[in-house]
């Protein structure tokens, strides 16, 4: 994508300045689900730190010059210490850089985000706080799954499938998390899965036959999109090879996924189900 494909709206458009630091999020996978302020930060950046979610495609949109560096934590390559690529921040900040950081999703979501910002923050450097749609949300929307339905639930919430040692999420009231919302949206899930599907049964609220998805590489073209139940949920990761990155929604909203499965309608498949709630009328004549 170039300059002469994509113009801005016209409007005051924030400048990225030497010495700032804009945390920024990428979004889920898909480029066409970056923000516009990111593309703006993306053509302005002298320097982007990236994580390992942030789609290799989105760097394409960098200025040619701009010093790419990698601070994942996956992919094979060396991890990079939390503390360390804060203080990189804070160094090439002081340096005079224009610095992006791009992390997967939305920054202050399970990303660390609010940890560096911080640290930036207490470093005296300057920053701007860029959102980006989260895998939580858009990754289950790209697989035909709405978090909220009027029929399913008020609330929906968001689980970490980690603890902060990566450890497994023993710290989760697994009870409470079932008791306050009908959909549970869990990310960091795949390495804890039968720990999660065992405090999920064991809190009672939900049955062996509670509607699962799991969701991988969401918005990218290697999405995979699984519809199982707790009770068959492992047996068919282990079938399916499914591999993280994922998100696991646990939730009778994920029904909704036999009728909005939009991808597979492009595909020229018919709808499995036009009513996959049971609620017998179309939507518009309630
Ligand atoms: N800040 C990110 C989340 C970072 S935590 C966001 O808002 O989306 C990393 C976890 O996010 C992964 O383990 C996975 O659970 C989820 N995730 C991020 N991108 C994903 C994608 N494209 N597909 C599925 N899960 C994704």
């Amino acid at each position: 994508m170039t300059e002469s494909t994509l113009t801005l709206p016209s409007g005051d458009w924030p400048e990225l300045m030497p010495g700032w630091v804009w945390l920024c999020g990428a979004g889920p996978g898909d480029p066409g689900l970056l923000t516009l302020h990111a593309v703006h930060a993306l053509r302005q950046a002298d320097v982007i730190v990236y994580d390992a979610l942030v789609a290799p495609v989105i760097l394409e949109w960098a200025r040619p010059e701009a010093e790419k560096i990698y601070a994942g934590k996956r992919g094979g390559k060396p991890s990079a210490k939390q503390a360390d690529i804060s203080l990189r921040l804070v160094d090439l900040a002081r340096a005079g850089k224009r610095v992006l950081r791009l992390k997967g999703g939305d920054p202050f979501v399970f990303g660390r985000g609010g940890e560096e910002a911080q640290t930036l923050i207490q470093h005296g450097v300057p920053v701007r706080i860029i959102p980006g749609i989260s895998a939580g949300i858009g990754g289950l929307a790209y697989a035909g799954i709405p978090v909220t339905h009027r029929d399913v639930n008020q609330s929906v919430t968001f689980v970490t499938g980690h603890d902060q040692r990566g450890e497994t999420p023993d710290s989760l009231d697994w009870e409470a998390l079932s008791r306050a919302s009908g959909v549970l949206v869990i990310y960091m899930g795949m390495k804890h899965a039968p720990a999660i599907r065992k405090g999920l049964l064991e809190a009672g609220k939900r049955s062996m036959d509670e509607p699962v998805a799991i969701v991988t590489q969401a918005t990218t073209p290697e999405q995979k999109v699984l519809e199982t139940t707790l009770g068959t949920m492992l047996d068919d990761i282990a079938a399916t090879k499914m591999e993280p990155p994922a998100i696991i929604c646990v939730g009778r909203n994920v029904l909704m996924r036999q009728v909005l499965d939009w991808q597979a309608l492009m595909r020229g498949e018919a709808p499995r189900n036009l009513d996959p709630l049971g609620r017998g009328k179309p939507a518009e004549d309630r």
